[in-house]
């Protein structure tokens, strides 16, 4: 079996021109929606990010306001351009790139983020809404896996869903979203016992660890969807200097029924659901006026 790729790039490009259509329509209505991006420091993979994320905004008619700080600002500097940002009504999305530097708490600076503002959904007001299934900025990169799931026709209702990670940012959030999507689901980890044990039941594998192919072909039941959230750049071997992901891709698709690339599968879906963020805070913004 090979399996069918899932491609995130094609996804991407058919969902962000929706958004310009919905950021057109606003502009329209005198409200063009708006992401503040805030830049700590000089962390080369952080600057990658919100360069695609700023370019992202401006090919969709977002406008972007981007503000750079150095690594050693006070972090009361960072808070209270949160706080204008918040108390600006042509703003609409506000996002602190993480990252940040020693000198920050990151808990509290996601909470400075005003909740109707907070685009990544990463606020715990945000967070718990999720988890309660009630109207809430989904966190990007799992809400990307969703639609690349519905896109590609899986069923989640039923699934037996498998997560590899249990960060903040994707791997807990994504087991709350296909927890209310229907599927059964388990959260592993670097402490699970027998990690294979659990994979090989998944229907639905996603994997968010952050090691390079770490995930191997007898680790996947066949016919499962793998989902490949990691991005790791080789450091050794032939593929030096190359990005692949948490799956052993190559044997994995000859056991998958489908599977995500890397690069090219959830990567570009997470730009892309914090675009359409931004737009939906612009559209809720706009019937708050009205
Ligand atoms: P974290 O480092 O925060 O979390 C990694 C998770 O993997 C942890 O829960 C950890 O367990 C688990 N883990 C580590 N080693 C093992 C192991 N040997 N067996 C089982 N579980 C293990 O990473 P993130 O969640 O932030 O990111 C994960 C990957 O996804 C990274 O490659 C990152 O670059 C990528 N990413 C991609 C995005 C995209 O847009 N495509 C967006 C965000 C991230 P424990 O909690 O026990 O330590």
């Amino acid at each position: 079996m090979t399996a069918r790729i899932i491609d995130g790039n094609a996804l991407s490009a058919h969902v962000r021109g929706e958004i310009a259509d919905r950021a057109a329509t606003l502009s329209a209505q005198g409200v063009q929606p708006c992401l503040a991006v805030i830049l700590v420091g000089d962390n080369p993979a952080s600057a990658v990010y919100v360069r695609n994320k700023v370019s992202g905004c401006e090919k969709a008619g977002i406008r972007s306001l981007r503000f750079d700080f150095p690594v050693d600002v006070d972090a009361a500097e960072v808070m209270a351009k949160i706080a204008a940002l918040n108390a600006d009504p042509a703003v609409h999305g506000i996002l602190v790139q993480l990252p940040l530097p020693r000198q920050f708490n990151e808990a509290e600076v996601l909470e400075a983020i005003s909740v109707d503002k907070d685009v990544d959904g990463f606020h715990a007001e945000n967070v718990g809404r999720l988890s309660q299934g009630r109207e809430a900025f989904l966190p990007c990169t799992p809400h990307g896996v969703m639609k690349m799931l519905e896109a590609a026709n899986v069923p989640v209702q039923g699934a037996e869903a498998v997560i590899i990670g249990r960060s903040n940012i994707v791997g807990k959030p994504m087991a709350m979203l296909l927890t209310n999507a229907g599927a059964t689901v388990t959260v592993t980890h670097s402490k699970t016992r027998d990690l294979a044990f659990h994979t090989r039941r998944a229907d639905i594998l996603v994997a968010a660890i952050g090691k390079p192919r770490f995930v191997t072909a007898d680790m996947i039941k066949p016919g499962a969807v793998v989902i490949d959230v990691g991005i790791n750049r080789l450091t050794e071997g032939p593929d030096a200097g190359k990005l692949c992901g948490d799956v052993d891709f190559e044997a994995a698709k000859d056991v998958a029924s489908a599977i995500t690339p890397v690069p090219g599968g959830v990567g570009p879906m997470t730009i892309t659901m914090l675009l359409a963020n931004t737009v939906e805070s612009a559209e809720r913004a706009l019937r708050r006026k009205g």
